[in-house]
């Protein structure tokens, strides 16, 4: 039974539900994906969901501090003139609430509820190539069948809880940041201990501080971060935004990272010391991830990022008054922005509270959780709570916990055992017809997210619908191909800095046994969006069609030899 070629939704057998396309995944990109295919094209489609309502990422991030680091202005979806006329954000960075009442007011204007199965956990996916369809299962048994497979599983989805002995015995309460309870947690009176200060750890550390008897932040590594300067829209900036749409558009869709600032052009030592030491007090006044935009080279050259780190460590030593507890602050081993950059909103102002204690794990490492609270080597806290910011199986780990199966029952778990592969990390070749919307290898987590999501979306959209007008069956990556854009994804990472940092979940270096790779792609949203456009317009080059048997392979596309990465998007 083929899905192809205009039929609706069919069933022969009432507990399979076949459909043109499954989407998994309801956040920004499913979302999208499914008004695409469905209004769009035309197709039956469904999305699976596995929480209860829309939103994804920040269905589960209810952390307390939580906000988004995008600027709301520019956190959204670009595609309708209207939805971006009549919505109006509050706040610089939105919360939580505020983005999923976004989201849900996307799903109603758009009627997508209907075509989503929440509480619905896809289990394994395999592809059938007989019939040319995929095979899905999920946790309740119901099973789907489908032509187009398209993950929207987000890059950032599945919590990493550290195998610290001892946390079964734990007496108290312990929260994952990304697993938080929607109905709240409640720190008044309690004993918190919070490990973990990546991006997460340094939102949630002041609002839990405020609240709690006492906080404990267990830090590895130390972080910069610099001042969100969160605070309510005024009307001006909200009626400058209405003005605006097209250009901050444009904008976004021409900026390596997807944001709505444009990166300087001037280069660090252009500059003497003083003139130097002006543009980064600008910048720190200005606050947010725009700080990294302040020189073209900060990314590239180690001693004009040492400049921007030296800057931010002197802002945490000036901060914080206690100066053991500023020394372990600033005792940060790599160069700023290598990481994922913070941005916080008085996160080291927090150390200075009575409530508030650093245990700096390095000189005294966490041996194990008692029932009772954290024994380090040297000393032993007593917990009522304990909260794990200590992030996630970054951008391949949700992808394999699908387990699925492509070509002669080969597994993506065996083929990404190397490391992911993908082609645009779009597509991987032996699993024909599955399209990964910001899988590793694409800019994903180095952009701003919804930008990358549209990009990605309206890609996979323009291909299927260039499949089904050419009586195409079948779309697969080549593995030449995927060989060269994997080439190409490590050229670009290592024209900057980030690949050298040891501890990057960039590199997959957070998870015990994971392989070292560096996985998204860091040559920036605005040259990846041009590449895949010319691959798409050179009839789609680099992946192979099959219709009705007969294969037709494109030319390869030559990465390598266009021009240099000097400002990548990160
Ligand atoms: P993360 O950046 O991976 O940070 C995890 C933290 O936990 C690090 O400090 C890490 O230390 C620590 N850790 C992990 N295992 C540990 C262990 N066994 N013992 C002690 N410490 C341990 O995770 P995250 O903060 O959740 O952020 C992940 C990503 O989510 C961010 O980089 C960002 O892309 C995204 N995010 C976005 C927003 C936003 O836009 N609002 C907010 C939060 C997060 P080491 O560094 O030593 O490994």
């Amino acid at each position: 039974m083929s899905t192809q070629y205009g039929e609706k939704q069919r069933s022969s057998d009432k507990a399979v539900t076949t459909v043109d396309a499954v989407v998994i995944g309801a956040g920004f990109s499913g979302l999208y994906q499914l008004l695409c295919l469905r209004d769009k094209l035309g197709l039956s489609v469904k999305v699976l969901e596995k929480g209860d309502g829309v939103g994804g990422t920040w269905y589960w991030n209810r952390y307390p501090g939580a906000r988004c680091d995008s600027e709301s202005h520019s956190y959204c979806y670009f595609f309708s003139r209207e939805l971006l006329e009549e919505w109006e954000w509050s706040e610089r960075y939105p919360e939580p609430p505020e983005i999923l009442r976004y989201l849900n007011h996307v799903a109603d204007k758009f009627d997508l509820k209907r075509d989503i199965e929440f509480g619905t956990l896809v289990t394994a996916a395999r592809y059938d190539e007989a019939a040319n369809l995929w095979d899905i299962e999920t946790e309740s048994g119901r099973r789907y069948r489908t032509t187009y497979l398209i993950t929207a599983v987000g890059c950032i989805s599945s919590a990493n809880i550290p195998d610290i002995p001892g946390l079964r015995d734990f007496k108290g309460e312990w929260y994952h940041t990304g697993q938080w309870p929607h109905e709240g947690v409640d720190f008044s009176g309690k004993r918190v201990g919070q490990i973990g200060t990546g991006s997460t750890g340094i939102q949630a550390a002041p609002v839990i501080a405020a609240k709690a008897a006492h906080l404990t932040v267990f830090q590895r590594t130390a972080n910069y971060s610099v001042p969100a300067r969160n605070a309510p829209l005024s009307d001006e900036f909200k009626q400058y935004v209405h003005e605006h749409h097209d250009e901050i558009r444009q904008i976004v869709q021409s900026t390596p990272n997807g944001h709505p600032f444009r990166i300087s052009e001037r280069k660090v030592f252009d500059l003497d010391p003083a003139q130097r030491q002006a543009v980064y007090d600008a910048a720190w006044e200005k606050g947010g991830l725009q700080f990294r935009a302040a020189f073209q080279d900060l990314l590239a050259n180690k001693a004009a990022n040492d400049t921007a780190a030296e800057f931010l460590k002197n802002k945490i030593r000036g901060i914080v008054r206690d100066p053991e507890t500023a020394e372990a602050l600033a005792d940060i081993d790599h160069p700023y922005a290598a990481k994922r950059p913070p941005i916080d909103t008085n996160y080291f102002e927090t150390f200075n509270r009575d409530n508030v204690t650093l245990v700096n794990l390095r000189k005294d490492p966490i041996e194990r959780i008692t029932p009772s609270g954290i024994k380090t080597r040297e000393h032993e806290y007593e917990l009522d709570v304990i909260v794990f910011a200590t992030g996630f199986d970054a951008l391949t780990g949700t992808l394999l916990r699908l387990n699925i199966e492509g070509r002669d029952g080969a597994t993506l778990r065996d083929f990404w055992k190397a490391g992911p592969k993908t082609y645009l990390g779009l597509q991987v070749p032996g699993f024909p017809n599955l399209f990964t919307i910001t899988g590793p290898g694409s800019p994903s987590v180095l952009c701003n997210m919804p930008v990358a999501i549209e990009q990605h979306v309206e890609w996979i959209t323009n291909c299927i619908a260039y499949m089904r007008e050419h009586a195409i069956d079948r779309c697969e990556a080549l593995p030449e191909a995927t060989d060269k854009w994997v080439e190409h994804v490590n050229e670009a990472a290592n024209a900057t800095l980030l690949p050298q940092v040891k501890h990057s979940w960039y590199l997959g270096a957070n998870i015990p046994g994971k392989p070292r790779v560096f996985m998204p792609y860091a040559g920036g949203m605005a040259r990846y969006r041009a590449i895949c456009d010319d691959v798409a317009a050179k009839g789609y080059e680099g992946f192979v069609f099959s219709r009705r048997g007969e294969d037709t392979a494109t030319a390869l596309n030559d990465f390598t030899a266009a021009t240099t990465i000097s400002s990548p998007g990160v």
